[in-house]
């Protein structure tokens, strides 16, 4: 079933088209990579997708609701409940141990701390971060600061993570598995995963690429039978 869908997305910034005319599915457990040089769009499409900015033309979907047209404040809360979002880096606060920084989606959602934070924890087993509860960001290695971030994005059990470049600061090995750890525990929660990444040996961990070019779908490919 879909999740997760962008019809028709056209978005221009004066006379720079950066989306033009873009369809996109995903769905229940799907992980699509978005490929493409710079400047072709993929930023764009996943922050429209995630409903960050808004198309000029076309819709998005999350299950069928058309959420393209949400006011600002509807807009956040639902980021906040539904979707996980993993960066490229320096998206944890620093002053709080990784179990909080894991905690926070839930925090602000108005779960008491202590329930959040034993929710948070238990990510830290399968994403390799046993024993490094209290550690601050500053006490944590490139790869292991992400997988704080992907523990924090799949807290609150969203229907999509996004993840824009999530590897981009880290060597390949580390790359390699930090990517893995991503798609397995997106999968393990029955999320969507829709990243935008430059590294084709990451792209090659999600079940199917996009490829982008000027603002349109150039190529499309499958990786494995959905
Ligand atoms: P990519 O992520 O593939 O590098 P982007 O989606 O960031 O591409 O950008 C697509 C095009 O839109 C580029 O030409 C970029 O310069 C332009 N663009 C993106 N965001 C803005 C913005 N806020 N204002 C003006 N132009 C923008
Ligand atoms: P990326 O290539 O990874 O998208 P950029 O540094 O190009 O990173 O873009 C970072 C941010 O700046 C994005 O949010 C994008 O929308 C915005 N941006 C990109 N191009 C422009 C532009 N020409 N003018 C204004 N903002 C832009």
């Amino acid at each position: 079933s879909t999740v997760l869908a962008g019809h028709g997305l056209v978005k221009k910034y004066g006379s720079t088209t950066a989306l033009a005319g873009v369809d996109v599915e995903v769905r229940k457990r799907d992980s699509l990579a978005i490929m493409g040089p710079s400047g072709s769009g993929k930023s764009t499409l996943l922050h429209t997708l995630a409903g960050i900015i808004r198309p000029d033309e076309g819709q998005v979907q999350l299950r069928g609701e058309r959420i393209d047209k949400w006011g600002e404040n509807r807009l956040s809360a639902l980021r906040r409940k539904r979707f996980g979002f993993v960066f490229q880096f320096g998206q944890l606060l620093p002053e709080l141990p990784a179990e909080e920084n894991a905690a926070l989606p839930l925090m602000l959602e108005g779960v008491p701390r202590k329930d959040a934070v034993a929710r948070a924890r238990r990510w830290f087993a399968p994403l390799g971060l046993e024993g490094l509860e209290q550690r601050r960001p500053g006490q944590l290695s490139g790869g292991q600061a992400q997988r704080v971030a992907i523990a924090r994005a799949l807290v609150a059990e969203p229907d999509v993570v996004f993840a824009d470049e999530p590897t981009g600061a880290l060597d390949q090995r580390t790359s390699t598995e930090v990517v893995q750890l991503l798609t397995f525990a997106t999968r393990e929660t029955g999320a969507a995963l829709v990243m935008v990444t430059h590294d084709a040996d990451v792209a090659a961990h999600c079940d199917r690429v996009l490829q982008v070019r000027d603002g349109r779908i150039s190529g499309h490919s499958h990786f494995t039978v959905a």
